[in-house]
């Protein structure tokens, strides 16, 4: 039976011209979608189809809401770049913008296009926008109360505001490690709502018990496969078996998840899962890393200790999240396989909302650790990403920049300036075929895609102006397109 259709006792019921199914428009469709149920097609032909009967597409088609960015070039001049990778500035050179691309970035003073928009920087540092490689679009600015209880219409709103304001910080781009982000990510990409690229995991694959099993005690025992609020929204699910990992794993790659989150020890926010549990298995885990391998992209692993990174790479993973735990042979072992660390750099208890109780104590462990765990991957030359996983309040989330610039302790600023660009860009990158954005982040050159902050001052000097965004990022550019400019105000 088509999927539009109705029955005749329908059209009875409804009347002939009161019944949408009876339209020529609708039988031309269902005809097209029946055609167009091969495995990629069905969605681009539901959207062609729904296109072709005159309804309204999506904001797109909107003026000014071009995802390619401004229709002419703009030319930026005058300017000291950081190119992402270089340690030190290059003067004297041009910067083109096309669409949604970094057209050209050449030494000298070639002409400038015909109708493109020149920019004189005064002389400011260029560099590319910011990535967050550890990110909870969701959950960062709202309390968890709020998470747990109010209307989820009311979460997104306030995770749409909260986007816009990630943004205005100067990340261009989040990985999200957890929540569901898929319908903000669609808003942002469409340009309904200002925000950052978000590369969406999805919900938590996590096991009972586990950190993100936060049911309240009386929905334990659980009854049979009805599930709780937490993962009807999609914030975490919970598979107690290596098929209901594939299952649940698939069902986010489903969504357009460009990476897995699998749980593999207990976390500071979850207040009855020890740091120290372990929670999936390692057939779990491998799972889990297998059918995310299947379509080409990685699972990375949520884990604190030694033991479950370890279990984690056994099973397979390509990043480690978190990690702050670590010792030298699991460091050592890291470096040798290639596993990146996407660490949290967590100094003290203002990085994280009031905790009290079990959480607090975790918290504390986290941050007595991150010294070490810093230092050992620093001595053992591991690939570390810079996230903030900052959560649960709407001011704490003011800090993203801070949680960069706490990195002062460990390396050099170029190097984590480095950090939250290219190196950032190339753990995005390992997403391969799911790579929501296709194109070079965090990276200025030839080719990549359009994301630039132009900072008044320089932060390899001087790093704490990426602390003050509001005063000190004077453009904002993602996609191709200006969302901040104070230049001449
Ligand atoms: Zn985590
Ligand atoms: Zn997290």
């Amino acid at each position: 039976m088509s999927p539009f259709s109705c029955t005749s006792g329908d059209a009875a019921a409804t009347g002939h011209s009161g019944c949408l199914c009876h339209r020529p428009e609708i039988h031309a469709l269902t005809r097209r979608i029946g055609a167009d149920l091969s495995r990629r097609g069905f969605v681009a032909g539901v959207a062609g189809s729904v296109a072709s009967l005159g309804l309204p597409k999506r904001a797109a088609a909107q003026p000014g809401s071009e995802r390619a960015g401004p229709s002419h070039p703009i030319l930026f001049t005058n300017f000291r770049l950081f190119d992402g990778n270089s340690g030190t500035l290059r003067d004297g050179l041009r910067l083109l913008v096309e669409g949604n691309r970094i057209k050209a970035v050449t030494a000298g003073n070639p002409a400038a296009p015909d109708g493109a928009q020149t920019i004189d920087c005064g002389g400011r540092v260029l560099m590319p926008g910011l990535i967050d490689a550890h990110w909870h679009s969701i959950f960062a600015g709202l309390p968890l109360q709020a998470l747990l209880n109010a209307d989820f219409g009311y979460v997104y709103l306030a995770a749409s505001a909260e986007a816009e304001r990630t943004l205005m910080r100067g990340f261009t781009t989040v990985r999200d490690l957890g929540g569901p982000a898929f319908a903000l990510k669609q808003a942002v990409d469409e340009s309904l709502v200002p925000g950052p690229r978000i590369y969406p995991s999805g919900a938590m694959i996590t096991a009972t018990s586990g950190h993100g099993d936060m049911r309240p005690l009386y929905d334990v025992p659980s009854v049979g496969s009805r599930l709780s609020r937490m993962e009807q929204t999609g914030a975490s699910i919970i598979v107690d078996s290596p098929d209901l990992v594939r299952l649940r794993v698939r069902e986010q790659l489903l969504q357009q998840a460009s990476q897995i989150k699998l749980v593999g020890s207990g976390g500071v926010s979850s207040p009855r899962s020890p740091l120290e549990a372990a929670t999936l298995t390692e057939p779990e885990l491998r799972a889990g890393v297998e059918a995310a391998n299947d379509w080409d992209t990685y699972a990375t692993v949520h884990a604190y200790t030694p033991h479950t990174i370890q279990r984690a790479i056994a099973a397979g993973a390509t990043c480690i999240e978190h990690g702050h735990l670590m010792d030298d042979a699991t460091a050592r072992l890291m470096a040798e396989k290639g596993i990146w660390l996407s660490i949290q750099p967590f100094l003290g208890t203002d990085d994280a909302i009031p905790l009290t109780g079990p959480s607090q104590a975790r918290l504390l462990q986290v941050i007595s650790g991150a010294d070490k765990a810093y230092t050992l991957a620093k001595a053992h030359g591991i690939k570390t990403a810079f996230g903030s996983d900052l959560l649960f309040s709407g001011t704490l989330t003011a800090r993203q920049g801070t949680m960069l610039t706490h990195l002062t302790r460990w390396y050099p600023n170029a190097e984590i300036l480095r950090m939250a660009t290219a190196t950032n860009g190339e753990l995005l990158s390992l997403c391969g075929p799911r790579n929501p954005y296709p194109g070079k982040l965090g990276v200025v050159e030839q080719g990549a895609l359009a994301d630039l902050l132009l900072i008044d001052g320089n932060p390899l000097e001087n790093i704490r102006l990426i602390e003050d965004p509001a005063k000190n990022f004077v453009i904002i550019m993602k996609d191709g397109k200006i969302h901040k400019n104070t230049l001449n105000s």
